[in-house]
């Protein structure tokens, strides 16, 4: 395989020295090493950020934040445009880098480096609409309004399955918006965040920016805890398990800190009597089985009305027949590896399970073996037909097992589609206006992402992204997620010669 895309991105087999953000003597740092799910490879290493780097680090964003806020947000959008262009200039080697170490297909890697470059382009529009409101003051020759400035540093924590895009959702709208960011991406993944900072040091140093503006820190959970214990770092945007979601959210709000968190997806999507089969099929397939299952919007349930029930079950077997599983970089196979072999023994033990509690297998899965399957990463997507009662479905299995299941009243299946602890995506395939209307009301999906007629997987970026209960209730990229980067002042003027008291009270000196 042709690895000429390393180069282009500045990596070497040992990143130690590259320009990281780190500081210090590198030689005795301990390293992480990146091995692809792909072929088994190494691609190479990346040293671990020390305690000592890491408080030199944060020392530094802290300078830089006390440039970087006062430069005004149009010339911050100026630096992002910037980098946008630079991402376009490197997309193919960076899609590249996404697809091998993190094992999805190579349009997808291509698609996860254009959400980037997205984002930087909304980004750039709306570091000229930062807005507050004005208000009308209830005191005569008073003036109120409310302005929004920059919180600090940002420390993000991001999941290995959008290795580059989500660091870009939070980093780049949190430079418009003044602050600066320290990302500690998923150590499943550590060369995508490498690849991704020397990109921005070349903006930064064609712009003379100081150090300190994007810094890049790499551990471990525990590089991780420094910063969600950190009272220097006033906002945390994480981005993974519920498991650590939970952990995060109680260590950032014990000390009183902002937490944005974007955490595990049990997405389903209900097929109604009147769906479009043809929407069904490629909408259902994809959301299972893209990213062998490993999106935080895959749809992991179907819920179908049992006058469609056989049928959906019965094609959607045929369609799993045709799925050609193998590298992620050749464009003829659909789905790519797992991870790790961790989440290929969490596959199995799902599984198990599923079936120990009456699971009926539709399509069996299994660990794919021989000389186009080295590093043992390659799963067969699952399909299994399961009741209301199954305990399995309520969990989020990140790997390509789907659940069906049949209902007979819309408001049961959309009951059975909220009665899951997660809140992030979910879909309705209908053509009846009522279906589709009930289901985006009040009383219709409980989750941050509601569909009709597209799959639960993905979104556009300038929409805001994230969903409720144990999917940590943030909001990320676009609509007015910018809000939660930023703090929120409320001023009043008074330019009259009066002193008014508030609720009338008077006052004689
Ligand atoms: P993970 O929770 O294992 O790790 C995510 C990140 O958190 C890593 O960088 C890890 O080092 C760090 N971390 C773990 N424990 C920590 C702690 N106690 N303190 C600080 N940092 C800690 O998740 P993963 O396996 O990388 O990703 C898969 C999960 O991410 C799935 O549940 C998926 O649904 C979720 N995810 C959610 C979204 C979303 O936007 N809602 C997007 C992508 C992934």
């Amino acid at each position: 395989m042709n690895k000429d895309f390393l180069k282009e991105l500045g990596l070497h087999e040992d990143n130690s020295g590259t320009s990281t953000g780190q500081q210090g003597h590198h030689n005795e740092a301990k390293h992480i090493v990146s091995f692809s799910p792909v072929d088994g490879r190494e691609i190479g290493r990346v040293s671990e950020t020390t305690r000592e780097q890491y408080d030199a680090v944060i020392a530094q964003a802290q300078v830089a934040f006390k440039h970087w806020r006062t430069v005004p947000a149009p010339q911050r959008g100026e630096i992002v445009r910037q980098y946008g262009e630079a991402l376009r200039k490197h997309k193919d080697a960076l899609g590249q880098l996404v697809s091998y170490e993190m094992g999805k297909s190579l349009t997808e890697g291509l698609g996860e480096v254009q959400e980037m470059i997205d984002i930087c382009d909304f980004a750039v529009g709306l570091s000229r609409q930062l807005y507050g409101l004005t208000m009308h003051s209830e005191r005569p020759l008073h003036r109120m309004y409310e302005q929004w400035h920059p919180m600090g540093i940002v420390g993000i924590i991001s999941a290995f399955n959008f290795p580059v895009a989500v660091w870009s959702w939070n980093s780049m709208i949190a430079i418009v918006c003044g602050d600066v960011t320290v990302w500690k991406p998923s150590e499943k993944t550590p060369m995508c965040g490498v690849a991704c900072q020397n990109i921005w040091a070349q903006v930064a140093a064609a712009n003379d920016l100081p150090e300190g503006i994007s810094s890049l820190i790499n551990g471990n959970y525990q590089v991780g805890e420094w910063m969600t214990e950190d009272k220097r770092v006033p906002l945390i945007s994480a981005t993974g398990s519920t498991r650590m979601g939970k952990i995060v959210a109680k260590t950032v709000g014990a000390r009183l800190g902002n937490s944005l968190l974007e955490l595990g997806g049990n997405n389903a999507m209900i097929i109604t009597e009147t769906a479009d089969m043809n929407l069904v099929l490629t909408g259902a397939l994809f959301g299972a089985v893209g990213t062998c299952g490993q999106r935080c919007t895959s749809t992991r349930r179907l819920i179908v009305h049992e006058s469609r029930y056989a049928e959906v079950r019965d094609k959607l077997k045929a369609a799993y027949g045709q799925l050609r599983i193998g590298d992620p970089l050749d464009k003829n196979n659909h789905v790519g590896p797992l991870i790790d072999k961790d989440s290929v023994a969490t596959y199995q033990s799902a599984i198990e399970k599923i079936k120990a509690e009456g699971g009926k297998t539709i399509v069996e899965g299994g660990v794919l073996e021989g000389d186009n399957y080295v590093s043992g990463c390659y799963v067969k997507p699952a399909f299994f037909e399961v009741t209301k009662e199954s305990k399995m479905p309520l969990h989020e299995t990140f790997a390509p097992i789907l659940y069906i299941m049949p209902y007979s009243t819309l408001e049961e299946a959309i009951e059975i589609q909220n009665n899951v602890p997660q809140g992030l995506s979910s879909a309705i395939m209908t053509t009846s206006m009522r279906e589709s209307e009930l289901f985006l009301s009040t009383a219709g999906s409980d989750c941050g992402i509601a569909n009709v007629n597209i799959g639960t997987s993905g979104a556009e970026i300038g929409g805001a992204f994230g969903g409720e209960k144990e999917t940590g209730g943030g909001r990320e990229s676009g609509s007015d997620s910018w809000k939660a980067y930023m703090r929120r002042q409320t001023n009043t003027i008074n330019y009259s010669t009066e002193l008014p008291l508030a609720q009338g009270i008077t006052f004689d000196l």
